[in-house]
């Protein structure tokens, strides 16, 4: 048990943002800061259970911080992987109209790459998509050769390398429980004993915004968790997919529809589904916490959400328990597939924020209050942007609270 240590920053939240929050921190020197993860390893919820992949920057409205940290962090994320020997392959990546009315979604995704600054993406007739993918059908694709695949786990146990080289703290199996402020300080209540620090960061994804009321901010979104659900190609089917593969994703979600991806370690993922789940951190079908799932029914917005997407909702679970669902999502894109090509593998929970008004907040949002900042809606791509938030909050915390 530590008793009573003394920081500058505290950050809670050992996943990809909060390590590349203190990582931008410490780069900038002088200060005493420490990582909190309530867990006993980096990278425990959204960052190690993620597809892998490095966004480029196509779906996101221009001028939105997605867009504007996706590309910027996409680059700094290749030169840290190649600068720190972490495996990282520029593949590129296709994404498939399947039908007629899809070609708007289509020619949209183009149009916001290219005011995104996306170079060489190109438009494909149904024969020059199997030219990527041999194995696809579609009536229009478009290659985005920037898109790329990483191990999010990796990267952030470097990040937090550069955090402990540069006398920053990571301290696991620390719980936040309790924040109690004194005067210019506050005092951070962890199942690891009492930590004192002037200033506050929360990078606490799935838990964000009971983190915030914990730190006495009315976050005004609830976190609702999304589950995302994979199965794999088995070994002797993954000549299916040569390397990332998505279909046009609905402009009225947020997610982008099931998918196949090939896995920097080998292998290749289909998935993620995104169906409404019923426990913050849970991994299975069957995952339920009274407290979580009271929690998202409680909330207004939850039913002025379920009013518009109860369809689409609806659609997910069958996908989450019915096998043949799923693989049907899948042949639209590889029509050859079959059920015992795949087969089930892990899950990851989506911290997805929703407004009062019933609205999934689409962009990032990073909220300061004195002495503090709170990271209430940092999903996809915040792992490929992590680089780029890290270094906005470091500029952020250095505006708020003096730090050069
Ligand atoms: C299924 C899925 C697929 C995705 N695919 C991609 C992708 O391919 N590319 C991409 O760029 N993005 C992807 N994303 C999004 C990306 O993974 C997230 O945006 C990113 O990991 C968010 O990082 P984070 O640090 O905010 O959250 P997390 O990784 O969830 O970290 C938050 C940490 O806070 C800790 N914590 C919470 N409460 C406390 C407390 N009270 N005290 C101490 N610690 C606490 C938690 O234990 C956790 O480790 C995907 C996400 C999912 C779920």
């Amino acid at each position: 048990m530590s008793d009573g240590r003394e920081f500058d920053l505290a950050i809670i939240g050992g996943g990809i943002v909060g390590t590349a929050t203190a990582m931008a921190l410490v780069r900038r020197g002088g200060l005493r800061l420490a990582v909190l993860e309530k867990e006993m390893k980096l990278a425990a919820h959204q960052t190690g259970n993620n597809s892998g992949v490095i966004h480029s920057g196509l779906y996101y409205k221009p001028g939105s911080l997605k867009a504007r940290n996706c590309v910027a962090g996409r680059e700094a994320l290749y030169r840290f992987c190649a600068e720190h020997g972490i495996p990282a392959e520029r593949c590129g990546k296709v994404v498939v109209a399947t039908s007629e009315k899809q070609i708007p979604a289509l020619d949209e995704l183009q149009r916001r790459g290219e005011a995104n600054g996306l170079d060489g993406l190109r438009r494909l007739a149904p024969n020059e998509i199997r030219e990527f993918e041999p194995h696809a059908t579609g009536i229009a694709g478009l290659f985005v050769p920037q898109t790329g695949i990483v191990d999010y786990t990796r990267v952030t146990e470097a990040y937090a390398e550069e955090v402990r080289r540069a006398g920053g703290e990571i301290m696991l199996g620390t719980q936040v429980r309790r924040v109690v402020r004194e005067g210019d300080a506050m005092r951070l209540e962890t199942t690891a004993g009492t930590v004192q620090c002037r200033l506050l960061i929360n990078c606490a994804g799935l838990q964000s915004d009971r983190v915030a009321r914990l730190c006495g901010v009315d976050p005004e979104i609830r976190i609702v968790p999304f589950r995302g659900e994979y199965y794999e190609l088995r070994p002797e089917s993954t000549h299916l997919v040569k390397n990332l593969l998505y279909p046009v994703p609905d402009p009225e979600f947020p997610f982008l529809g099931v998918h196949f991806t090939r896995m920097i370690a080998g292998g290749v993922e289909a998935g993620p589904n995104a169906v409404l789940a019923f426990e913050r951190e849970g991994y299975t079908r069957w995952s339920f916490s009274l407290r979580d799932a009271a929690g998202t029914f409680a909330f207004p917005g939850f039913w002025r959400m379920a009013t518009k997407y109860w369809r689409m909702g609806l659609g997910e679970f069958a996908r989450s328990w019915s096998k043949p669902a799923f693989v049907r999502a899948l042949q639209a894109l590889v029509p050859e597939l079959r059920p015992e090509d795949v087969e089930r593998a892990g899950a990851g929970v989506r911290a997805q924020a929703l407004e009062r008004s019933g609205k999934l907040l689409d962009d990032f949002c990073i909220v300061e209050t004195p002495r503090q900042i709170h990271v209430l809606n940092a999903p996809s791509p915040a792992a490929t942007a992590s680089i780029a938030i890290g270094e906005s909050i470091a500029a952020m915390a250095g505006a708020d609270f003096g730090i050069a």
